[in-house]
C-alpha cells in the first residue's frame, strides 16, 4: 500500500443547486481509490471573482487522507467537475463545478497544470479559513 498523504481539495458552485452540487463532490471524492474523506469545513458563501452578473459561489473545503499521486489525483478531480457539468440542468456553464488541490502534504510542484500549494491561497480569505478550520484533523 503506498504512502497516504493530507490532501486539502477546495470546492466551488455557482451555477444551479450550488449545495447539491457540492453534497455530489464530496461524494465523488470519497469514492475514490485508496482515498478517505476525513473531514468537511463549513460552507461559506463568496462574492464571484471576475465578469459580473455572475451568482455567488457556495465553497467548502475537503480533507483527503489518498495514496494518489498529486496529478492524478488532479485527473479525478477534473473527471468528477466534467460529470457535474452533464447532471446541472440549467444553461451550460463552466463553473457548476470548480475542484482545486490546495494543498498535498508537503509537496511543491510547479507544472503548467498543476501548481501545489494553489497560487490562489494567499489571496483567498475564506480559504484560509476553511483550512484552518480542517487543520485539527491531521494527525
Ligand atoms: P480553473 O479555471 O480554475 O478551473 O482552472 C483549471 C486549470 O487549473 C486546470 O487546467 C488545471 O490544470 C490548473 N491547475 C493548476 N494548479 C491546480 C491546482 N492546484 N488544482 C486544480 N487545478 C489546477
Amino acid at each position: 500500500m503506498p504512502r497516504r498523504e493530507w490532501a486539502f481539495v477546495a470546492l466551488g458552485s455557482n451555477i444551479g443547486d450550488r449545495a447539491r452540487h457540492l453534497t455530489v463532490a464530496r461524494a465523488a471524492l470519497a469514492e475514490l481509490p485508496n482515498t478517505e474523506l476525513v473531514a468537511a469545513s463549513s460552507i461559506d458563501e463568496t462574492a464571484p471573482i471576475g465578469p459580473p452578473g455572475q451568482k455567488p459561489y457556495l465553497n467548502q473545503m475537503v480533507l483527503l487522507r489518498t495514496a494518489l499521486p498529486p496529478r492524478t489525483l488532479l485527473t479525478r478531480c477534473q473527471a468528477i467537475e466534467r460529470a457535474a457539468g452533464r447532471v446541472r440542468d440549467q444553461r451550460w456553464g463552466p463553473r457548476t463545478l470548480d475542484l482545486d488541490i490546495v494543498r498535498f502534504g508537503e509537496h511543491r510542484v510547479t507544472e503548467p497544470e498543476l501548481s501545489i500549494p494553489h497560487p490562489e491561497l494567499p489571496h483567498r480569505a475564506f480559504w484560509q479559513r476553511e483550512l484552518a478550520e480542517l487543520q485539527p484533523h491531521v494527525r
